[in-house]
Protein backbone atom coordinates (compact mmCIF):
# COMPACT_ATOMS: atom_id res chain seq x y z
CA UNK A 1 0.00 0.00 0.00
CA UNK A 2 1.67 3.23 -0.97
CA UNK A 3 0.53 6.39 0.58
CA UNK A 4 1.70 9.59 -1.68
CA UNK A 5 0.49 12.65 0.01
CA UNK A 6 -2.65 14.23 2.11
CA UNK A 7 -5.71 15.51 0.95
CA UNK A 8 -6.42 19.20 2.80
CA UNK A 9 -10.40 18.67 2.93
CA UNK A 10 -13.26 20.29 4.80
CA UNK A 11 -16.34 18.45 5.44
CA UNK A 12 -19.24 19.26 3.58
CA UNK A 13 -21.62 19.01 6.52
CA UNK A 14 -19.45 20.95 9.40
CA UNK A 15 -16.56 22.89 8.24
CA UNK A 16 -14.32 21.37 9.71
CA UNK A 17 -10.84 20.74 7.62
CA UNK A 18 -8.94 17.77 7.60
CA UNK A 19 -6.10 16.08 5.76
CA UNK A 20 -6.39 12.99 4.99
CA UNK A 21 -4.61 10.81 4.10
CA UNK A 22 -4.62 9.35 0.34
CA UNK A 23 -3.75 5.95 -0.68
CA UNK A 24 -1.91 5.59 -4.61
CA UNK A 25 -1.62 2.16 -4.90
CA UNK A 26 -2.01 -1.34 -3.38
CA UNK A 27 -1.02 -4.38 -4.60
CA UNK A 28 -2.88 -7.87 -2.56
CA UNK A 29 0.37 -9.55 -2.43
CA UNK A 30 2.25 -7.14 -0.81
CA UNK A 31 -0.92 -6.01 1.68
CA UNK A 32 -3.96 -8.64 1.84
CA UNK A 33 -4.98 -6.37 4.42
CA UNK A 34 -5.77 -3.50 2.23
CA UNK A 35 -7.58 -4.97 0.33
CA UNK A 36 -10.28 -5.47 3.03
CA UNK A 37 -10.54 -2.20 3.86
CA UNK A 38 -10.96 -1.08 0.20
CA UNK A 39 -13.76 -3.32 0.03
CA UNK A 40 -15.29 -1.79 3.59
CA UNK A 41 -14.83 1.22 1.94
CA UNK A 42 -11.96 2.93 4.16
CA UNK A 43 -9.66 4.22 1.60
CA UNK A 44 -9.27 7.50 0.70
CA UNK A 45 -12.68 8.63 2.95
CA UNK A 46 -13.01 11.80 5.00
CA UNK A 47 -14.37 10.36 8.56
CA UNK A 48 -15.74 13.40 10.21
CA UNK A 49 -15.90 13.98 13.93
CA UNK A 50 -19.72 14.97 12.84
CA UNK A 51 -20.47 11.92 11.74
CA UNK A 52 -20.15 12.78 8.30
CA UNK A 53 -18.28 10.35 5.86
CA UNK A 54 -17.18 11.69 2.15
CA UNK A 55 -15.67 9.58 -0.74
CA UNK A 56 -12.63 11.74 -1.76
CA UNK A 57 -11.92 11.56 -5.53
CA UNK A 58 -8.79 9.73 -5.88
CA UNK A 59 -6.60 8.20 -8.39
CA UNK A 60 -5.78 4.35 -7.30
CA UNK A 61 -3.87 1.53 -9.02
CA UNK A 62 -5.24 -1.73 -7.98
CA UNK A 63 -2.68 -4.40 -8.76
CA UNK A 64 -3.91 -8.37 -7.67
CA UNK A 65 -0.57 -10.49 -8.57
CA UNK A 66 -2.87 -13.45 -8.35
CA UNK A 67 -5.56 -13.14 -10.26
CA UNK A 68 -3.36 -11.26 -12.99
CA UNK A 69 -6.05 -8.14 -12.76
CA UNK A 70 -4.84 -4.30 -13.05
CA UNK A 71 -7.55 -1.81 -12.01
CA UNK A 72 -6.90 1.96 -12.26
CA UNK A 73 -9.28 4.24 -10.53
CA UNK A 74 -9.32 7.56 -13.03
CA UNK A 75 -11.73 9.99 -11.94
CA UNK A 76 -11.13 13.05 -14.36
CA UNK A 77 -10.01 12.88 -18.19
CA UNK A 78 -6.57 13.62 -17.80
CA UNK A 79 -6.27 10.36 -15.28
CA UNK A 80 -7.73 8.77 -17.81
CA UNK A 81 -4.93 9.63 -20.53
CA UNK A 82 -2.54 8.37 -18.12
CA UNK A 83 -3.88 5.14 -16.90
CA UNK A 84 -4.26 4.57 -20.99
CA UNK A 85 -0.36 5.45 -21.46
CA UNK A 86 0.60 3.45 -18.10
CA UNK A 87 -1.54 0.15 -19.10
CA UNK A 88 0.27 0.82 -22.86
CA UNK A 89 3.43 1.27 -21.71
CA UNK A 90 3.17 -2.09 -19.51
CA UNK A 91 1.95 -4.42 -21.93
CA UNK A 92 -1.17 -6.25 -22.59
CA UNK A 93 -0.99 -8.12 -19.32
CA UNK A 94 -3.94 -9.90 -17.49
CA UNK A 95 -6.92 -7.78 -17.62
CA UNK A 96 -6.49 -4.34 -17.11
CA UNK A 97 -9.29 -1.88 -16.48
CA UNK A 98 -10.24 1.88 -15.92
CA UNK A 99 -12.67 3.01 -13.89
CA UNK A 100 -14.08 6.22 -12.77
CA UNK A 101 -14.83 5.50 -9.21
CA UNK A 102 -13.64 3.54 -6.07
CA UNK A 103 -17.27 2.47 -5.76
CA UNK A 104 -16.79 1.10 -9.68
CA UNK A 105 -13.53 -0.80 -8.54
CA UNK A 106 -15.17 -2.47 -5.16
CA UNK A 107 -17.75 -3.90 -7.99
CA UNK A 108 -14.69 -5.21 -10.37
CA UNK A 109 -13.12 -6.67 -7.46
CA UNK A 110 -16.38 -8.41 -5.58
CA UNK A 111 -17.21 -9.73 -9.76
CA UNK A 112 -13.76 -11.19 -10.02
CA UNK A 113 -13.57 -12.73 -6.49
CA UNK A 114 -16.90 -14.42 -7.35
CA UNK A 115 -14.95 -16.06 -10.68
CA UNK A 116 -17.03 -14.42 -12.88
CA UNK A 117 -16.62 -11.82 -16.13
CA UNK A 118 -17.23 -8.03 -16.06
CA UNK A 119 -18.07 -7.91 -19.66
CA UNK A 120 -20.69 -10.09 -19.36
CA UNK A 121 -22.10 -9.24 -16.14
CA UNK A 122 -22.29 -5.14 -17.85
CA UNK A 123 -24.38 -6.89 -20.71
CA UNK A 124 -26.97 -8.25 -18.42
CA UNK A 125 -26.99 -4.75 -16.00
CA UNK A 126 -28.12 -3.35 -19.87
CA UNK A 127 -30.80 -6.46 -20.81
CA UNK A 128 -32.06 -6.15 -16.82
CA UNK A 129 -32.76 -2.81 -16.81
CA UNK A 130 -34.48 -2.27 -20.11
CA UNK A 131 -36.86 -5.40 -19.06
CA UNK A 132 -37.73 -2.92 -16.31
CA UNK A 133 -41.17 -1.03 -16.09
CA UNK A 134 -40.00 1.75 -16.62
CA UNK A 135 -36.52 0.80 -18.26
CA UNK A 136 -33.21 3.48 -18.14
CA UNK A 137 -30.04 2.80 -18.92
CA UNK A 138 -28.44 5.30 -17.18
CA UNK A 139 -29.83 3.59 -13.58
CA UNK A 140 -26.78 2.59 -11.26
CA UNK A 141 -26.93 -1.01 -10.71
CA UNK A 142 -24.54 -2.84 -9.21
CA UNK A 143 -23.22 -6.65 -9.01
CA UNK A 144 -23.86 -7.72 -5.14
CA UNK A 145 -22.98 -11.29 -5.03
CA UNK A 146 -23.71 -15.08 -6.90
CA UNK A 147 -25.15 -17.79 -5.09
CA UNK A 148 -26.49 -20.92 -6.80
CA UNK A 149 -28.54 -20.10 -10.09
CA UNK A 150 -29.39 -16.53 -8.92
CA UNK A 151 -27.41 -12.98 -9.43
CA UNK A 152 -28.21 -11.11 -6.69
CA UNK A 153 -27.96 -7.10 -7.93
CA UNK A 154 -28.13 -3.56 -5.93
CA UNK A 155 -30.25 -0.70 -7.81
CA UNK A 156 -29.77 2.45 -7.12
CA UNK A 157 -31.71 5.68 -6.98
CA UNK A 158 -35.13 6.57 -5.52
CA UNK A 159 -36.72 3.34 -5.87
CA UNK A 160 -33.04 1.40 -4.17
CA UNK A 161 -34.04 -2.12 -4.03
CA UNK A 162 -32.47 -5.84 -4.81
CA UNK A 163 -32.73 -7.30 -8.05
CA UNK A 164 -32.41 -10.60 -9.36
CA UNK A 165 -31.26 -12.33 -12.33
CA UNK A 166 -31.02 -15.85 -13.28
CA UNK A 167 -27.48 -17.26 -13.73
CA UNK A 168 -28.83 -19.41 -16.59
CA UNK A 169 -28.67 -15.75 -18.87
CA UNK A 170 -24.63 -14.95 -17.50
CA UNK A 171 -23.97 -18.20 -18.95
CA UNK A 172 -25.62 -17.84 -22.38
CA UNK A 173 -23.84 -14.82 -22.91
CA UNK A 174 -20.66 -16.03 -21.60
CA UNK A 175 -21.03 -18.37 -24.15
CA UNK A 176 -21.03 -15.64 -27.06
CA UNK A 177 -17.35 -15.22 -26.99
CA UNK A 178 -16.94 -13.13 -29.90
CA UNK A 179 -18.73 -10.14 -27.73
CA UNK A 180 -15.19 -10.68 -25.34
CA UNK A 181 -13.56 -7.45 -25.30
CA UNK A 182 -9.53 -7.44 -26.95
CA UNK A 183 -7.33 -7.14 -24.30
CA UNK A 184 -6.78 -3.23 -25.03
CA UNK A 185 -10.35 -2.51 -23.96
CA UNK A 186 -9.91 -0.66 -20.98
CA UNK A 187 -13.24 0.72 -19.62
CA UNK A 188 -15.67 -2.23 -19.79
CA UNK A 189 -18.74 -0.12 -18.83
CA UNK A 190 -22.22 0.98 -19.66
CA UNK A 191 -21.47 2.95 -22.51
CA UNK A 192 -19.68 -0.34 -23.68
CA UNK A 193 -22.08 -2.69 -22.74
CA UNK A 194 -24.79 -0.90 -24.63
CA UNK A 195 -22.73 -1.07 -27.51
CA UNK A 196 -22.44 -4.51 -27.17
CA UNK A 197 -26.24 -5.55 -26.87
CA UNK A 198 -26.76 -3.71 -29.88
CA UNK A 199 -24.62 -5.70 -31.91
CA UNK A 200 -25.92 -8.95 -30.51
CA UNK A 201 -29.77 -7.52 -31.46
CA UNK A 202 -28.61 -6.77 -34.48
CA UNK A 203 -27.25 -10.21 -35.30
CA UNK A 204 -23.65 -9.31 -35.43
CA UNK A 205 -21.21 -11.34 -34.20
ZN1 LIG B 1 -17.99 17.21 9.55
Amino acid sequence: MKITGTAHVTCPACGREHDVPLVQSINTTDDPDAKQKLLAGDFDVLDCACGKRTQLVAELLYVDPIANLYIQVAPTPEAVSKGEAAFAAAGATGTQRLVPSINALVEKIKITDAGLEDWVLEMVKVLLLASMAEPDLNRVLLFDHSEGDVIHWILLGDDARAMQSPFAAYERLAARTQARPRSTELRIDRVWAIAAVQQMMRGGN
